[in-house]
């Protein structure tokens, strides 16, 4: 089933995510799944960057001789927020986005 550009009104192929005569794109809250999908890979990639980070963190806290492994296990802590949020967008952007509805934005 031909689907139609709600914008311009023209046929549109039913697998193709942008309008041949007007431009507008395929996706969901104003951007396209792909471009979502690589805002995703990057929250993820901070993610890890963050987890490595408080690992380092926590371990040159403990590493020092008046501390002990529970200091170093708060430094990781005090670093976590980041991970949570940023591993947390990136898993909402990666799988909660593509689910939803797709509009036609221009
Ligand atoms: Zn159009």
């Amino acid at each position: 089933m031909p689907s139609q550009c709600p914008h311009c009104m023209t046929e549109i192929h039913a697998e193709a995510s942008i309008c041949p005569a007007c431009g507008a794109v395929r996706g969901v809250w104003g951007r396209s799944v792909e471009s979502w999908r690589r805002a995703s890979t990057f929250m993820l990639g901070m993610a890890a960057f963050f987890i490595v980070a408080g690992m380092v963190f926590g371990t040159w806290v403990a590493s020092d001789y008046s501390t002990t492994w529970f200091d170093g296990l708060i430094g990781f802590l005090l670093l976590s927020p980041f991970m949570l949020f940023s591993g947390g967008v990136g898993l909402f952007l990666r799988y909660v986005i593509p689910r939803m509805p797709e509009g036609w934005y221009r």
